[in-house]
């Protein structure tokens, strides 16, 4: 196997007259003064090495990489039936783009775009008060991580809660559709503090594992998900991981990834490794500009990808 921390630290050092590079998210003041010129990335392998570099073990904003758990713990409730309220395409429109929704009558295009995730949301909360299915989620990731430290930053959930207008009309709107089954504030609460989830690139490479192990954590030895579970969300981060800029990367980085607006980005290698990244500034997609390059670099270093040598 490649000298993997000789090859993130060479990513790093190459990327360093670059960071700062892109426009950080800025809909919310907690993102928006984060120093843009954070980088860290980590790589935890099925064998359990972990190989780091730079800010890797500081905590972030990790917002849409959430949805990845929300999804895996909504199929763990409800199985297939959960593809009754979400697609499994990708959207081609902006992760909060309402017209599509519209034309298809408030069932989302798939779990990662906002309305997605939303219907997710609406699926955890099944059986809970949001305070439990906020409880549920969070001892999840911890779990996943094998990391009680890991918590939401309460002033970002807040923050989401006082600005998602769109969030709020998607959700609405979904359940003007009948689409939802709580009501709009309940399922939003749950939403907004799923993606206020705060992580290091650590904690999220290791909670990403049981993806690249056919559902099962190495590390802890837990069985997550049945193998086909991991191959299948590994084809919706694949296909749908990173809104409208998901071709170019399947194209560019070639492996699953899920990405958020905080910057960060969880890329599966399947069989491999479990990788996190985290550099603030964003493309014109809202996918961490930096964070896509470290991961093309990473997968032609080591000729990781899912479509062959
Ligand atoms: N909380 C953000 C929103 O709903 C998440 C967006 C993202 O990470 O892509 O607008």
């Amino acid at each position: 196997m490649a000298d993997l921390q000789a090859i993130v630290e060479e990513i790093h050092e190459k990327l360093t007259p670059r960071l700062g590079e892109g426009k950080v998210a800025d809909y919310i003041p907690q993102l928006a003064h984060v120093d843009p010129k954070k980088f860290g990335m980590t790589i935890v392998t099925v064998d359990g090495d972990v190989h780091k570099v730079g800010d890797c073990d500081e905590p972030f904003s990790i917002q849409s990489v959430s949805k990845v758990f929300t999804l895996t713990l909504a199929l763990g409730k409800h199985g297939e039936t959960t593809w009754n309220r979400v697609g499994r395409e990708p959207s081609g429109s902006a992760f909060n783009s309402i017209v599509q929704l519209e034309h298809e009558e408030g069932k989302p295009r798939n779990p990662f775009i906002n309305a997605g995730a939303i219907a997710v949301s609406d699926l955890v909360l099944a059986g809970h008060t949001p305070r439990e299915a906020i409880g549920e989620i969070v001892r999840f990731v911890r779990y996943l991580a094998d990391d009680d430290s890991i918590a939401i930053d309460p002033e970002v959930a807040k923050s989401e809660q006082a600005t998602g207008f769109r969030n709020f009309a998607l959700a609405n709107f979904m359940r003007s559709f009948g689409k939802l089954d709580h009501p709009v504030e309940h399922v939003l609460g749950v939403y907004f503090h799923h993606c206020a989830l705060a992580m290091t690139c650590t904690q999220l490479a290791k909670a990403g594992l049981f993806l690249a192990a056919s559902g099962r954590n190495p590390l802890t030895g837990h069985t997550v998900v049945s193998r086909q579970r991991a191959r299948r969300i590994n084809a919706l981060m694949l296909t749908c991981g990173h809104y409208d800029g998901s071709g170019d990367f399947a194209y560019r980085v070639g492996l699953p990834g899920k990405s958020g607006v905080g910057g960060g980005i969880m890329a599966v290698a399947p069989g491999k490794a479990s990788v996190a990244v985290w550099s603030p500034g964003l493309n014109h997609n809202g996918n961490s500009l930096l964070g896509s390059l470290a991961l093309e670099m990473l997968a032609t270093r080591t000729g990781w990808s899912v479509f062959g040598q």
